[in-house]
């Protein structure tokens, strides 16, 4: 089998060393004679592996003490609809940014909570840049963003200063990059683009930010229950949650998130540059705002799409197909994802250029 080199925007790429430590977890978990797939999350051996992730997320994201750590159900899309339902009164407004599909569906659930409204929105441009300058209202319980536009490619370089409390879907450059996380009072992300596998949410939250909304929030769905009981309030998704620990694990010692960052610059930066010396191909999105995570670009000359795809497929390069509302070509570099894989594709498309020059 020749080598694959996965660029899918999510689920996407993990660490090798974690498939196979997981697969060895599902035959046979810690030596136990059990797999991890049949045993109680309230075990102690369990419980260790509860205990070890959220210490990881502290230590990689350096969270301080007012900080809680939670791993729930539901994906990111949950996220859209548990943020307001905590922070949000239906009197009060939330202040979003409208920067691609995952903000605009965080503003429609957020509006069956409270009010909303949009600070910014590069939509006229198909979400090919991120705003600027705009104005937050004082008053504002919150200000949303998204930190990276998985689907367009775009990044927030730098994070608002702001005076209201923050909250960032982080789903697609968690762990990507250094960030002081305790100016965010709320951070989520769905595990399936940088953290593990499909199935598991991680809630970063300022526990002072909690009960202040009049509304019964269902018990399922009050982040504060969640606090109490450990992130176990009922089964969490045992196996997934046990991925992103290893995951975690890894990112520690290839020398935590500083080191991971350096090398994902270096990865973004040798696609760019292949991209933008290349005659055929050309980046869709404003050069400044480009993401690290999701690198977006197009041919100049469209019928030839269908024929590189092909090319690129005989080298082992697999996901790189762009999202439908932007086309071309989506190239993703999370953490696991090697520069080598990098390597192979900007050779491939340096070698489809001479075939066409
Ligand atoms: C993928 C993604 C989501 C949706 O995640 P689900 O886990 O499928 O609900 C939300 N926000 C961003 C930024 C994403 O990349």
């Amino acid at each position: 089998m020749t080598a694959v080199h996965n660029f899918n925007a999510g689920p996407s790429i993990l660490p090798k060393s974690v498939f196979e430590e997981a697969s060895k977890a599902v035959l046979n978990f810690n030596d136990t004679g059990l797999s991890i797939l049949e045993i109680g999350h309230r075990t102690s051996i369990f419980q260790a592996v509860m205990d070890e992730a959220r210490a990881l997320v502290k230590e990689l994201m350096q969270l301080d003490d007012d900080h809680e750590v939670l791993f729930l159900h539901g994906g990111a899309s949950t996220q859209f609809m548990q943020v307001p339902m905590n922070l949000l009164d239906d009197k009060e407004t939330a202040a979003f940014t409208d920067t691609g599909v995952w903000s605009t569906k965080a503003i429609k659930e957020a509006k069956l909570f409270g009010k909303v409204e949009i600070v910014c929105s590069s939509k006229e441009a198909n979400f090919t840049y991120i705003p600027k300058d705009f104005a937050v209202p004082n008053d504002a319980k919150y200000l949303h963003i998204t930190t990276n536009n998985t689907i367009y490619g775009t990044q927030w370089q730098n994070i608002p200063k702001t005076s209201n409390s923050l909250v960032a879907d982080m789903s697609s450059d968690i762990f990507s990059r250094v960030l002081d996380f305790n100016t965010f009072d709320l951070i989520y992300a769905g595990a399936q683009k940088n953290m593990g596998p499909a199935g598991v949410n991680l809630v970063v939250v300022n526990k002072n930010i909690l009960g202040k909304v009049k509304r019964t929030i269902p018990t399922i769905m009050d982040y504060r229950n969640h606090i109490k009981e450990g992130s176990m309030l009922n089964t969490p998704p045992v196996f997934a949650v046990y991925v992103c620990m290893l995951t975690l694990r890894w990112l520690k010692a290839q020398g935590g998130v500083a080191v991971i960052e350096k090398l994902n610059n270096e990865k973004a930066a040798f696609l760019y540059t292949a991209i933008d010396d290349n005659p055929l191909f050309t980046g869709t999105v404003n050069k400044e705002d480009r993401s690290k995570m999701n690198v977006c670009f197009v041919m100049n000359d469209t019928s030839l799409e269908e024929s590189f795809l092909r090319f690129t497929k005989e080298q082992g390069i697999v996901g790189i197909k762009g999202h439908r509302l932007v086309g071309g070509f989506r190239a993703s570099l999370y953490n696991a994802l090697p520069l080598s894989s990098v390597k192979v594709l900007t050779q491939a498309m340096h070698e489809f250029a001479l075939q066409k020059a």
